[in-house]
């Protein structure tokens, strides 16, 4: 599966700490982050993450557009939601994409657990079947 992980500044250090305790999991899959978030798992954690650019620079959109091309199974976003961000917009087309194709989203810490503990079980092999379908559609 390949997993997108993001956190807000303020939810950096709770990104870390999820990724250390679920990193048993996490090394089992291809891992994209926003850059700095991306960085600061690596460190911490030593797991291999493609890192794209910074959230608020375009990073939130490059995950974007892997889920608009179906490359993208799951997304865990530690937002603050009591900050306010410069690019909330891309915030919001991140969320936005992942409803209109089905990807399972996760935007606390909370919500992380259940995910991670699907992902865990195999909970998401039906993304595979999905994505066999859709680039079978393509091929016709
Ligand atoms: P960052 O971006 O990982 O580069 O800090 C996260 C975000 O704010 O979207």
């Amino acid at each position: 599966m390949n997993i997108a992980l993001v956190a807000h500044d303020k939810k950096k250090q709770d990104i870390i700490n999820f990724s250390i305790a679920y990193k048993h999991v996490l090394q089992n899959h291809n891992l994209f982050a926003t850059g700095t978030t991306g960085t600061r798992i690596t460190e911490e954690t030593g797991l291999d993450i493609h890192r794209f650019q910074s959230g608020p620079i375009g990073g939130d959109q490059q995950i974007g557009a892997k889920i608009a091309n179906n490359e993208m199974d799951v997304v865990i976003f530690f937002r603050d939601p009591l900050t306010a961000q410069p690019h909330e917009p891309d915030v919001s087309a991140l969320m936005r994409l992942c409803d209109v194709h089905l990807i399972p989203l996760a935007t606390n810490l909370a919500a992380a657990e259940i995910v991670i503990r699907a992902l865990g079980r195999g909970d998401f092999e039906w993304r595979e079947i999905v994505k066999q379908n859709r680039s079978e559609d393509i091929d016709k």
